[in-house]
């Protein structure tokens, strides 16, 4: 006996929250772990999921994914933010980038700086002072051994998984194909013993990850775990999804146009564009949101728009008994900013920081749900920041945004910055002060007040400091080269 009593790992599903989890597992602690992965040709994936955020680069790097072959593989491009296109008023136009605005202090961020600028009559725009927000504008990307550009990818969800499979199984992961028709429990304690496919194969394990995607095949239907719903605060609940031909060069950022009830996206790959449309079905009949997409994407359809729906909540405990539920399984923030990969991937790390080997622990897994459920709660806050701050009343939809009551977290949030510009990272939250600052601003926040330390400035220093920050990015992405030039570049096949 060597006291590991989980060694047998099922992971039920093959989506891209299948694929990665079996990617990760296999390659960190494959000499520990058995696992299998079921997964349906037949059901298919969802095939949406095409936007990322620059935390996919760190655990590609756990997953000694070399960026070149990731990108070719999966036909990526970069991206360096989100375009919000009329969200707080129609003609509205700010971009939440990846990277750092202008030089902050121990003492107060650089946009109190940017304000005192703006109080005494000049400064420009905030995001004059950020490289990765002028790159994205400008349409131009380049990176390297010593580059500093905060960026992530666009890519194809259906290579991204073929891609991830083949690494799991070069990495030992067994792949069954079949539908589950089943799941058998310990009549006892509850706990899953194993999945029973339609084919009759049986497939027994100690820990079973959930990964059916919005089915919830173990975690809900078996284990009947429960959900929050939080669609009173994220009231979209649809999307069509339809791929068309690219049309133009790719541009380094996603695009999220709002329209009147919802938002529309457009994400550019190497050989094609990824778009949908996000609707409320209270504010929008399906057949106007299917018609509205087709009327605004550019490029030639490749297939009928898909219409997928969604609920916009938690899962009440992600990991209960002897199953975790990763991705659309374990609960769904709607995708205005991209989050769902990320959480997949943080949510595969912490299980490998606190893998079971010793069996199943009621406060191990009672901190594995606290530390999900803390991080759910702050994507979702930042989401709800884009809608509520809306001065759009030209729907019922937009209406509704305005006028909603908040999380209590978000109001002490928002008051915080409109009173003083104070914003925050708290632990265990994923966006930065200057993703809050960027939207908060981009959403028409004026703060009343802001720190005073650059009132210590002598008079001209100010101007001077704030003028050599937008000197100095300029000269920058003027010698970069264009987004599509360098990606052609980097992702040509090596002779
Ligand atoms: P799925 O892709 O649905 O996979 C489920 C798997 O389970 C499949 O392999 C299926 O065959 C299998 N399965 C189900 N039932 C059975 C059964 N009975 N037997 C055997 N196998 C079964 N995320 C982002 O990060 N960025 C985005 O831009 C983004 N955009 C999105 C847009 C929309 C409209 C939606 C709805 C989601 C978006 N997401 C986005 C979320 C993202 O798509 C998912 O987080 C990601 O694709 C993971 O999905 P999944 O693997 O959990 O589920």
């Amino acid at each position: 006996m060597d006291g590991q009593v989980v060694r047998k790992v099922v992971i039920a599903g093959g989506g891209t929250a299948g694929w990665l989890a079996a990617a990760a597992l296999s390659k960190q602690l494959g000499g520990l772990l058995d696992i299998t992965l079921v997964e349906s040709d037949e059901i298919g994936t969802i095939g949406v999921g095409e936007s990322t955020i620059p935390t996919v680069r760190a655990f590609h790097s756990l997953l000694g994914i070399d960026e070149q072959d990731f990108m070719r593989a999966t036909q990526s491009s970069f991206k360096l933010g989100i375009v919000f296109d009329d969200w707080s008023r129609v003609g509205d136009h700010y971009l939440h980038s990846f990277g750092v605005l202008g030089k902050s202090t121990w003492m107060a961020d650089f946009h109190h700086f940017w304000l005192q600028a703006r109080a005494e009559g000049f400064g420009g725009e905030i995001g004059d002072y950020c490289f990765e927000l002028q790159a994205a504008k400008a349409g131009k990307f380049a990176t390297g051994e010593n580059s500093q550009i905060n960026y992530a990818y666009h890519l194809d969800a259906t290579l991204y998984a073929r891609f991830l499979r083949a690494r799991s199984e070069a990495d030992g992961v067994k792949r069954v194909e079949g539908k589950i028709a089943r799941v058998a429990q310990d009549a006892e304690t509850g706990f899953i013993q194993s999945l029973v496919l339609e084919s009759g194969q049986i497939v027994p394990g100690d820990l079973f990850i959930d990964c059916t995607g919005f089915r919830a095949l173990l975690i809900e239907q078996t284990l009947q775990t429960g959900y929050e719903d939080w669609g009173h605060w994220l009231t979209t609940n649809g999307a069509y999804a339809v791929q068309t031909e690219s049309v133009g060069p790719a541009v380094p950022y996603t695009r999220a146009i709002a329209h009147q009830a919802g938002w529309r996206w457009r994400i550019p790959l190497q050989h094609r564009v990824g778009n949908g449309l996000v609707f409320s079905s209270d504010h929008m009949a399906d057949e106007d949101a299917k018609a509205l997409l087709l009327d605004q994407i550019e490029g030639e359809p490749l297939f009928d728009p898909r219409l997928i729906r969604y609920r916009t909540g938690a899962r009440r405990k992600v990991w209960n008994r002897n199953c975790i539920a990763l991705g659309l399984a374990s609960g769904f923030i709607e995708p205005l900013e991209s989050t769902s990969i990320h959480l997949i991937m943080i949510a595969v790390t912490r299980l490998m920081q606190s893998f079971p080997f010793n069996g199943f622990d009621e406060a191990l897994i009672d901190r594995y749900n606290q530390l999900s459920r803390t991080e759910l709660e702050g994507v979702r806050d930042f989401v709800i920041l884009h809608y509520c701050l809306t001065e759009r009343d030209d729907s019922a939809f937009w209406q509704r945004c305005r006028t909603m009551e908040l999380p209590e977290s978000l109001v002490r949030r928002i008051a915080l910055f409109r009173e003083n510009a104070q914003a925050y990272q708290a632990s265990d939250e994923l966006f930065r002060v200057d993703s809050w600052v960027q939207v908060m601003l981009g959403q028409r926040i004026e703060p009343r007040g802001y720190h005073h330390l650059a009132r210590l400035m002598p008079p001209g220093q100010l101007r001077q400091a704030l003028g050599d920050l937008k000197t100095g990015i300029s000269g920058a992405v003027a010698k970069m080269p264009s987004h599509q030039d360098f990606l052609q570049r980097y992702c040509a096949t090596a002779a």
